[in-house]
């Protein structure tokens, strides 16, 4: 059924509620049980055994909190600094925190790698040698899989083409640039200003030096955007052609984030503006090739993450949406977040009180959850809307006894044409695609048991 568009408009009010973004299941806010550090790293060694029979290994993501200057609109764990000095002594304690699970670990064969992600903050605040010191350190007395693939976030002002052909040296071929918007005035407003030709260069350089997959992070729903901004980022993006592009939506969340108090919510587009923004944007994006995959993600038919997409292989992580399923991810650096699949953990949120702990000795952790076997069934729901739009629960593995409130649940999403419920099984429309978080909300029985009574997430459109 062709919805109309006073219809959609109608649909975009009623679903606008605050709502988590389901990068996990359990949302960080219903961790309720934390694994000791014996069970924690039991855990790790149990999925490690488990993926290397199958020929895997562990995906390693490495938090680097330093960045030059505030942007405005960043949900990030940062540490804003132009002390570059402080980049030596952080890589020394990442390879500390390292030494300190191998050794935990405990194993008598090198821990086998499958993925390297370096996240930020600005991964490229480190140095050339820096950056060579902790890749190499990880490195060794690990072993790496035959499909490992090393990737990193990069800020297009910083980077230089010493850094990206050292990059590439060490294994690196995928890139990822933080770019939001081409817009001046957008850019001034979030404290971001960079031109397009500086993310040609860098795109340019990158490539040379062998990149094989190019990512852009845009982002709509920032302050002061309007549908012409949009056409003009988008058709700049496309002049470019990313392998990637992540559209991502803006989180307002300033009573996490105090930056965001810069603009005040009168300088935001509101939930109708905002997704005809989006929509705007896919529209461009299709019309030049892209295919949109799973949640504000599209890709080139020719890159892996959209082959992984038509496999059923697509996977979503605190990451965002990756080419396979990997297990154990082991959450290297401030506030970075593990996952043995069994059991989540994540490392203290301040830099002083990380380092302190890593320099006594422990691993760093402050808080984590181990998932019962409901949380294990609901993520794997989550995840399959989340990457195929559909889920079923038919067989007795993929059933837990909360599933049969679920239709009741989506019974409006149902009348409005977003969902079609047959049985056991649940399929997101194409209308219903906008609403994707609203319907995981449907199996997400922590939250529909305990909403939270003060605002902590930003709404779903
Ligand atoms: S958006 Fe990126 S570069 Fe800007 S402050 Fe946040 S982490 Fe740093």
């Amino acid at each position: 059924m062709q919805t109309t568009v006073s219809a959609a408009s109608e649909l975009l009010k009623k679903y606008d509620v605050p709502g988590p973004r389901y990068t996990s299941y359990p949302t960080i806010v219903y961790w309720d049980d934390d694994p000791t550090v014996e069970e924690w790293t039991t855990s790790v060694a149990r999925a490690l055994d488990e993926t290397e029979a199958r020929g895997g290994g562990a995906a390693i993501y490495i938090h680097i909190p330093f960045c030059r200057s505030l942007c405005t609109y960043c949900g990030c764990n940062t540490r804003i600094t132009r002390h570059t000095e402080v980049g030596k002594p952080y890589v020394q304690t990442l390879l500390k925190e390292w030494s300190l699970y191998r050794k935990r670990l405990n194993r008598e064969q090198p821990i086998p790698i499958t993925e390297i992600h370096l996240g930020g903050g600005t991964p490229t605040f480190l140095s050339s040698e820096e950056l060579t010191e902790l890749i190499e350190g990880i490195l060794k007395d690990a072993r790496l899989t035959p499909d490992a693939e090393f990737s990193i976030e990069a800020d297009p002002r910083t980077t230089t083409v010493e850094q990206l052909q050292m990059l590439a040296r060490l294994g690196f071929r995928r890139l990822s640039l933080g770019i939001q918007d081409f817009d001046e005035r957008v850019q001034d407003i979030v404290n971001r200003i960079q031109t397009e030709e500086q993310v040609r260069a860098v795109t340019t350089e990158a490539r040379a030096a062998g990149f094989t997959s190019i990512n852009y992070d845009l982002v709509y729903g920032l302050p002061l955007q309007t549908l012409k901004s949009i056409e003009q980022t988008i058709e700049a993006a496309r002049r470019l052609r990313p392998d990637r592009i992540a559209f991502y939506s803006y989180a307002h969340v300033p009573w996490i984030k105090p930056g965001q108090r810069r603009f005040t919510e009168l300088d935001l587009p509101s939930g109708e503006e905002k997704r005809a923004l989006y929509e705007l944007g896919r529209m461009l994006l299709e019309e030049a090739g892209y295919i949109e995959i799973g949640m504000d993600h599209f890709a080139l038919q020719t890159d892996s993450l959209m082959k992984a997409s038509t496999e059923g292989a697509l996977h979503r992580n605190f990451m965002g949406y990756i080419t396979r399923q990997v297990a154990p991810l082991i959450g290297l650096g401030v506030s970075s977040i593990s996952d043995s699949w069994d059991a989540f953990t994540q490392n203290e949120k301040k830099l002083e009180d990380y380092v302190a702990r890593v320099e006594q000795g422990e691993i760093p952790v402050f808080r984590g959850h181990k998932l019962t076997k409901e949380d294990r069934v609901l993520r794997r729901h989550i995840l399959n809307l989340m990457t195929r739009f559909e889920t079923s629960w038919e067989t007795a593995e993929l059933y837990v006894p909360y599933l049969e409130t679920v239709n009741d649940k989506l019974a409006e999403m149902r009348r409005d044409c977003l969902v079609k419920l047959e049985n056991r099984r649940c399929e997101i429309t194409a209308e219903g695609r906008p609403f994707l978080r609203n319907i995981c909300m449907a199996f997400d029985a922590r939250l529909v048991r305990k909403v939270p009574t003060t605002q902590i997430f930003s709404r779903t459109i």
